[in-house]
């Protein structure tokens, strides 16, 4: 059988950054950055990407206070700096570098996301990406979850010949499995290779499909060239995506089954009808999203 190669729709430069809280400064490719819609790169609703910036030292650590989330999942992938995160689901931890937070908000939390304390006191280079991963209606309101997921948790595919590896966060790669639980068909990985190499892979066509390059620079497909910071988004036809690395290269891929449900999002609410943001204001109000200090 032939599989004819999933081809480039576009390729987007970072948009300009906007700091939230004071811990992350990031690009927001989407929504709200390039308005190709709320479905478009569903189930990802949106993609915070915290570029490389280097934060100077301080005691307190920088971050984003106590707020809420309800009707999908938080996913920080760190690539430089670490981050600590708490809910009123009691859970908590810390992430570094090639570590993942799966943080499932489902009926409700409240979180705060700030620098781990050491590496505020030294400062360094900061890298982050987070994703808002949608859930289905089904699924919205089920109990909070978190998964911390570390670098040496994740399914590994590697190269022959030390050409590099593929870290599987979610889903798989090549039959490599990767450690998140999804609630709907999702793969997620981080592909660290050497300059030189040439990577084929199939991804489901009709799943929707982006990637991020976080360092170096690639070739797509033999001819589209994707530099550091930029986001390619693919057609939703074919399978088959090669990848020339240009030089040492990290690139984030993300694919994922579309939810086809209407979506009414809202502030840190993502929900299906106006009524049902009402009534998360309402709960929120009624402290039923549980209580965390600040
Ligand atoms: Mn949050």
């Amino acid at each position: 059988m032939t599989q004819a190669n999933k081809s480039v729709e576009i390729i987007l430069a970072p948009p300009a950054p906007h700091m939230v809280g004071d811990g992350f400064r990031v690009h927001n490719f989407f929504p709200s950055g390039y308005t190709f819609g709320y479905y478009r790169m569903s189930p990802f609703f949106l993609m915070d990407y915290n570029s490389k910036v280097e934060f100077p030292p301080k005691d307190t650590p920088r971050g984003v206070g106590v707020h809420p989330h309800r009707g999908f999942e938080t996913v920080t992938i760190a690539y430089q700096g670490k981050v600590a995160h708490h809910d009123s689901a009691g859970n908590s931890g810390v992430i570094g570098s090639g570590d993942v937070q799966w943080m499932t908000a489902g009926s409700g939390v409240l979180h705060k996301e700030y620098h781990e304390e050491k590496y505020s006191q030294q400062g360094g280079p900061f890298q982050m990406v987070q994703l808002w991963v949608n859930l289905p209606a089904k699924d919205k309101m089920t109990t909070p979850k978190y998964q911390g997921i570390e670098r040496s948790q994740m399914g590994l595919y590697q190269l022959p010949n030390e050409g590099g590896t593929v870290e599987v966060i979610a889903g798989e790669y090549k039959n490599t499995k990767g450690p998140a639980t999804t609630f709907t068909p999702i793969n997620m990985y981080n592909m660290r290779m050497k300059k030189g190499v040439t990577e084929t892979f199939n991804l489901p066509e009709t799943y929707n499909t982006g990637l991020l390059v976080i360092e170096g620079s690639i070739k797509v497909n033999g001819s589209d060239l994707v530099n550091t910071d930029h986001f390619v988004l693919f057609k939703n036809e074919g399978e088959t995506i090669t990848i020339e690395f240009e030089e040492d290269a990290v690139v984030l891929v993300l694919n994922g089954e579309p939810i086809r449900e209407n979506l009414f999002p809202h502030g840190p609410f993502l929900m299906n009808t106006r009524e049902e943001i009402l009534q998360a204001f309402d709960d929120l109000a009624k402290g039923k999203f549980g209580q965390l200090e600040d």
